[in-house]
């Protein structure tokens, strides 16, 4: 695969993410290759990234959430319990960060109601939103990594004593995603419901269709329009809590399928 280096407002970034990767702590001065940028959320394919959807990430991380899978080659027991392991790990980090944007993300119609009531129409209050939600797309894309790594096994060759717990474990580790994925979309309706880009949090002019300060396509919230036009922003609520309460039921089995895994691996 092409490795494309995205251009940006590099030194805002970085000074932004306090020249630290954003994935696994690694300080700038750390890496010898330097940090990298890497895009989180709907980017263009070409041309310029907006820093609201670039974070900084080490040259390893890097590589890690760009490695393909090459299949060809079957893990020895211990590669893949450290694969499954890393997944779990890397999946409870995402349970928290999607959570953690999900209590920001409620909040914002309050907020901004608020600061709408105070003299100075012009500030957009930093309610940690765009912060937030980065860190959940960098969270979730450093698990498709590990799951992508997990569905290139071949498990035709493995022992159907692990291949079937492996099979669940990917499949429940997926079934996580999509759910945690769904609560971030509901989060970004709720930014978009009150007149903002669900990226950058820039204000959106009513007849436009994307953002003129990330180019982002603007989110559409019809689905969550009542009758008299206005957004329906305890249904978003509700919706969100109840992902989060199912999220929460499948990590419980994702902790379980990893158990059946370990046991297969270790009884072998
Ligand atoms: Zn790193
Ligand atoms: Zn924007």
């Amino acid at each position: 695969m092409t490795e494309r280096e995205w251009r940006g407002e590099r030194e805002v970034v970085l000074e932004r993410d306090e020249r630290t990767c954003r994935r696994c702590g690694t300080a700038a001065t750390e890496d010898p290759n330097g940090l990298r940028l890497y895009p989180v959320g709907d980017v263009p394919r070409s041309g310029t990234v907006h820093e609201s959807a670039l974070v900084a990430v080490c040259t390893p991380c890097f590589a890690s959430l760009r490695s393909e899978p090459d299949g060809s080659a079957l893990p020895d027991d211990e590669a893949l319990f450290s694969l499954v392991r890393e997944t779990t790990e890397r999946q409870g980090v995402t349970v928290s960060a999607v959570a953690a944007f999900a209590s920001l993300a409620t909040k914002l119609p309050g907020e901004l109601a608020a600061a709408t009531a105070d003299s100075d129409p012009v500030s957009i209050p930093d309610t940690g939103y765009v912060r937030a939600r980065r860190e959940v797309l960098l969270a979730i894309d450093s698990v498709d990594s590990r799951l992508d790594h997990l569905y290139a096994i071949e498990t035709d060759a493995l022992d159907p004593n692990l291949a079937d717990p492996l099979a669940e474990f990917a499949g429940t580790g997926t079934k996580l995603q999509s759910e945690l994925r769904g609560i971030v979309a509901l989060g970004e309706c709720i930014a978009a419901g009150l007149g903002r880009c669900h990226g950058c949090f820039g204000e959106l002019e009513a007849d436009v269709d994307r953002c003129g300060t990330c180019d982002l396509e603007r989110r559409d919230v019809a689905d969550w329009r009542s009758a008299d036009g206005s957004v329906d922003f305890e249904g978003l609520f509700d919706a969100i809590n109840e992902t989060l309460q199912a999220a929460s039921g499948t990590t419980e089995a994702l902790t379980d399928r990893t158990t059946s895994v370990a046991e297969q691996l270790r009884g072998g």
